[in-house]
């Protein structure tokens, strides 16, 4: 049997979150309180209307494609895609076609520890459709709000090769537009939607670039979908490869998430179909011709020094610079909020170890010494602690500054409080968002009493395991293990170990 191997390519669409849609002044709302209210008679298609650009739209696909290492086109323009559907009022699409605002670019993605390039085609912008809810009876209804809103078509080359890149690559480019902030593009909301192609091929042709008729999936609105049905379509065209019957035309399927398998749909619209040409109500975009007709509202040098670090890069550098393992690094940077807070949480334990009246060296020297225990304390804390009392109370920002966090952190690192007390200490900077003096202060946290907390318990364990005491002070010290399993469970499993040991070894002694 002949070995093949999977050409995939994405097409995804990400809706921009300005703040109108891309040719009105219509809020941009997919999903205002009530459907057909966020309209106007130019998202509605009237005739006679006529439509003008949102430059924050093009601003927001400049940002994308310069950050993606894409090429901004001299000059383009938007074309009508002409098709009837009801949810195009006009009966075309505003689009574009032979020109997009950016061409080429990647996408550096990373997929069990090795890095790869994913190329891209082009990244254009064009407007949303109504959307259509159709009911079991025989009718449909359709909501014109999400009609107009801009959307970015971003297209790759079929370079990925599996299910799980192209999980993984959707997932960066999700982190992406979100770090830009122009999209929200969470995939349940349709605010970000993939479609998926994928032949196989002999892997002996791997160098002659020849590819066989692709097989399209439209509208996979999750990453599970994606991967599951790019995994389904693998198998099923594998079979038809095995039968001598390779796949002879595109072909465009859906995806039943409930049966787990894809269905034929039709086949694909030749572009010809479309009757593409250009919008005549809408001028030429012309972005670096000097003979620019108008002046851009915006300078794109300005906009390329304003871009922010992608995900990927802050990645690398919090595992080279902090040490941080690749799942903690991964955590960190997963979105800007959270990976700035890290950061700042770093540098400010930073200096407070140089700000150390010590003779232990250099500052580079200390940072040094202490570094690997430091950084492990933060990601700790950061990573099991926090982010899931942040998760519990559905918030996306902290309630404290990293400055507080930081103070936190130092009390954990100096051993200054249990784990007990510290978590609660924590638990209540959050909910009340004071720093760690006022917590303990308003609470009266102290850890002496925290020790006397664990002293109790401590007293009342040895008092109700004498046969186990006995066997310690015969010599057998292994079974202060059990005890010290003993406190701990009594505790919830929330004190220090090492302080309890401490404790019992202090009270067996006597
Ligand atoms: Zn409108
Ligand atoms: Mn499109």
């Amino acid at each position: 049997m002949v070995k093949l191997e999977p050409i995939i390519g994405l097409e995804i669409h990400l809706e921009l979150s300005t703040k109108s849609k891309l040719f009105c002044h219509c809020p941009n709302d997919a999903h205002p309180v009530k459907p057909n209210t966020n309209i106007c008679p130019i998202c509605l298609g009237h005739p006679g209307v006529l439509p003008v650009i949102n430059q924050e739209a093009i601003k927001r696909t400049l940002k994308l494609g310069l950050s993606l290492n894409g090429k901004i086109s001299e000059y383009c323009w938007f074309d009508r895609k002409n098709y009837f559907y009801p949810d195009l009022p006009k009966g075309y699409q505003i689009s574009q076609y032979s020109l997009p605002i950016i061409n080429n670019g990647f996408l550096e993605i990373e997929v069990e520890k090795i890095n790869k390039k994913i190329s891209l085609t082009r990244i254009h912008l064009e407007e949303d459709t109504a959307k259509l809810l159709h009911s079991d009876k025989d009718w449909s209804l359709i909501d014109f709000n999400r009609s107009g809103i801009p959307l970015l078509e971003v297209v790759t080359d079929p370079d990925i090769r599996t299910p799980l890149e192209a999980k993984i690559f959707l997932q960066e480019l999700q982190k992406v537009a979100r770090y830009l902030d122009i999209s929200k593009a969470n995939m349940e909301k349709g605010q970000m939607r993939c479609d998926v192609n994928i032949s196989l091929r002999p892997v002996k042709n791997k160098l002659t670039k020849k590819f066989y008729p692709k097989t399209e999936i439209k509208n996979l609105n999750s990453f599970k979908s994606v991967e599951d049905s790019l995994i389904y379509e693998i198998k099923r065209q594998t079979k038809k490869w095995q039968n001598g019957q390779p796949p002879q035309r595109q072909t465009t399927r859906g995806w039943d998430e409930n049966n787990h398998l894809t269905y034929e749909q039709r086949s694909k619209e030749e572009e010809q179909d479309y009757r593409y040409f250009p919008e005549p109500d809408l001028p030429m975009l012309r972005f670096k011709s000097k003979k620019s007709k108008f002046e851009l509202p915006f300078d794109i040098k300005e906009i390329e020094q304003s871009l922010p670090e992608l995900p990927i890069a802050k990645r690398k550098r919090f595992l080279k610079n902090y040490g941080l393992t690749l799942p903690e690094a991964k955590i960190l940077t997963e979105n800007q909020v959270l990976a700035d807070f890290t950061e700042k949480v770093i540098m400010e334990v930073q200096a407070w170890l140089v700000s150390l009246e010590t003779i232990e060296g250099t500052e580079q020297e200390i940072w040094q010494k202490h570094k690997n225990q430091l950084i492990k304390v933060i990601a700790n804390w950061l990573i099991n602690r926090l982010l899931p009392l942040q998760k519990r109370a559905a918030k996306s920002d902290f309630p404290f500054t990293p400055e507080n966090f930081a103070e936190f952190i130092i009390l954990v690192y100096e051993k200054k409080v249990s784990s007990t007390l510290a978590q609660s200490i924590l638990e209540k900077m959050f909910s009340e968002g004071k720093d760690v003096d006022r917590i303990i202060e308003d609470h009266q946290l102290t850890p002496e009493q925290d020790k006397d907390k664990i002293g109790k318990i401590v007293f009342e364990v040895i008092k109700s395991n004498p046969e186990i005491v006995e066997k310690y002070q015969q010599g057998k010290h292994v079974v202060i293990q059990f005890l010290i399993g003993q406190v701990m469970k009594k505790t919830q499993g929330q004190s220090d170990p090492g302080l309890v040991r401490k404790l019992l070894e202090k009270e067996l002694k006597i």
